[in-house]
C-alpha cells in the first residue's frame, strides 16, 4: 500500500481561497482584520518566520504591523508594548515571536496578551475555552492538523486517535480537538509504556514529539491516517541513511546539502499508512495558514460578527461539534 499524501500546501491554498472570500465580506462591512507581530532581537530563524507571516498577511490583504524591540528589551517594556497593542482597536491579533531573550519573562508576556487577540492560542484562557468547548482561538498547529484531517476526508468520529506528545501548544490542544470531534483519544508521552502497541491500535496517529523518525513503520496499522507534526533537521550521515535509505532522491539531497528535514514518523510509513502528511510540506504550511485564519476569526469574534463561509469557520465548527451549540 502507498499512502495517499495529505498535501499541506494544497490545503493551504484551499483555506486561503476561503479566507479571501471571508476577508472580502468583512471589507464590505468596513472591517480590515490586522495582525501585529512582535519580533525581539535578530534571531535569523525568528526573522524568517515573522517575514513569512507578514507576507501571508499581505497576500490575503490583511493589515499587519511589525514591532522590533532590541534584544536588550525588558519584561516591563514588553508588557508596555503588549498593553498598547491590546488597547489598539485596529489590531485584531497579537503575535509574540518566540523565543524571547532570557531576561524577559515569556510566560508573563504571553499571558498579558488579551485573550480576544491571542491568535497563537497560547493564553490559558484560550486553552480553557478549548477545554470547555467555548468559542475562542485555538493554537495554530493543532488547528492546522484538524483542517488537514477534515479536508483530507479522514473520518474522525468514532476513530481511535493516538496523540504522541503532550505539549501545551501541540499535543494537549490536538487531543482536545480530536475528542471534541468525537474521536476516542489516547495521549502518549515519554513515560508511556508499550508505545508501539498503543500506536498499533490507532486509526489516526498524530506525532508531535520532536524525535526524527521515531515512530516505526511497523507500529502503524495498515490504512491508518498519519499526521506528522515533527520537524527535525538531520545532519548525521548514519542517521540520514537509517531514515531515507529507501528514498534515493532524499538520500542524494542529504549528500548534496549535508542535511534533510524529517518528521517524527519514519519515512517508510508511506508504505503502510492509508494517508499521511509529508515532511516537509504537510503540517508545516498549515501553521501560518491557521494564524491567518485566527486573525480573521478574532476580527469577527471581537465585533460579534457571525461566521461567513470559509476556513476560519471550520476550526470553530470542529469545536462546535462538542459544544452542542455553546456558541
Ligand atoms: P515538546 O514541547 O518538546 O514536547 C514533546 C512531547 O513529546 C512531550 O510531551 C514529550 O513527553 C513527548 N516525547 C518525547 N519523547 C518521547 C518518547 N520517547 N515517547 C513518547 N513521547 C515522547 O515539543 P512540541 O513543541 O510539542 O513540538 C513537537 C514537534 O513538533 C517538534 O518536532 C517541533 O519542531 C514540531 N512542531 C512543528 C510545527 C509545525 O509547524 N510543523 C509546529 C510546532 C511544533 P514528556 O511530556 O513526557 O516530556
Amino acid at each position: 500500500m502507498t499512502a495517499r499524501i495529505l498535501d499541506g500546501t494544497k490545503i493551504r491554498d484551499l483555506v486561503f481561497a476561503d479566507l479571501a472570500n471571508e476577508i472580502r465580506e468583512l471589507a464590505a462591512a468596513g472591517i480590515k482584520p490586522g495582525l501585529a507581530a512582535v519580533l525581539v532581537g535578530e534571531n535569523p530563524a525568528s526573522q524568517l518566520y515573522v517575514k513569512s507571516k507578514i507576507a501571508a498577511c499581505e497576500q490575503l490583504g490583511l493589515a499587519s504591523w511589525l514591532h522590533t524591540p532590541p534584544a536588550s528589551v525588558t519584561t516591563a517594556e514588553m508588557l508596555d508594548l503588549v498593553a498598547r497593542l491590546n488597547a489598539d482597536d485596529a489590531v485584531d491579533g497579537i503575535l509574540i515571536q518566540l523565543p524571547l531573550p532570557k531576561q524577559v519573562d515569556t510566560k508573563a508576556v504571553l499571558e498579558a496578551v488579551g485573550p480576544a487577540k491571542d491568535v497563537d492560542g497560547f493564553h490559558p484562557m484560550s486553552l480553557g475555552a478549548l477545554v470547555s468547548g467555548r468559542p475562542g482561538l485555538v493554537a495554530c498547529t493543532p488547528a492546522g492538523c484538524m483542517e488537514i484531517l477534515r479536508r483530507g476526508e479522514i473520518k474522525i468520529e468514532g476513530a481511535n486517535a493516538v496523540v504522541l506528545g503532550r505539549s501545551d501548544i501541540v499535543g494537549k490542544p490536538m487531543a482536545l480537538l480530536l475528542m471534541h470531534a468525537n474521536a476516542t483519544v489516547t495521549i502518549c508521552h515519554s513515560k508511556t509504556r508499550d508505545l508501539p502497541d498503543v500506536v498499533r491500535r490507532a486509526d489516526i496517529i498524530v506525532a508531535a514529539m520532536g524525535k526524527a523518525g521515531f515512530v516505526a513503520a511497523d507500529w502503524i496499522r495498515p490504512g491508518a491516517a498519519v499526521i506528522d507534526v515533527g520537524t527535525n533537521k538531520v545532519t548525521d550521515a548514519a542517521e540520514a541513511e537509517r531514515l531515507v535509505k529507501n528514498f534515493p532522491a532524499r538520500l542524494a539531497k542529504f549528500r548534496d546539502k549535508g542535511s534533510i528535514v524529517v518528521g517524527d514518523v519514519h519515512p517508510d510509513a508511506v508504505n503502510v499508512a492509508g494517508a499521511l502528511t509529508p515532511v516537509p510540506g504537510g503540517v508545516g504550511p498549515m501553521t501560518i495558514t491557521m494564524l491567518m485564519s485566527n486573525t480573521v476569526k478574532a476580527a469577527r469574534l471581537r465585533r460579534g460578527k457571525k461566521h461567513g463561509s470559509g476556513a476560519a469557520n471550520s476550526q470553530s465548527a470542529t469545536s462546535q461539534t462538542a459544544t452542542s451549540g455553546a456558541r
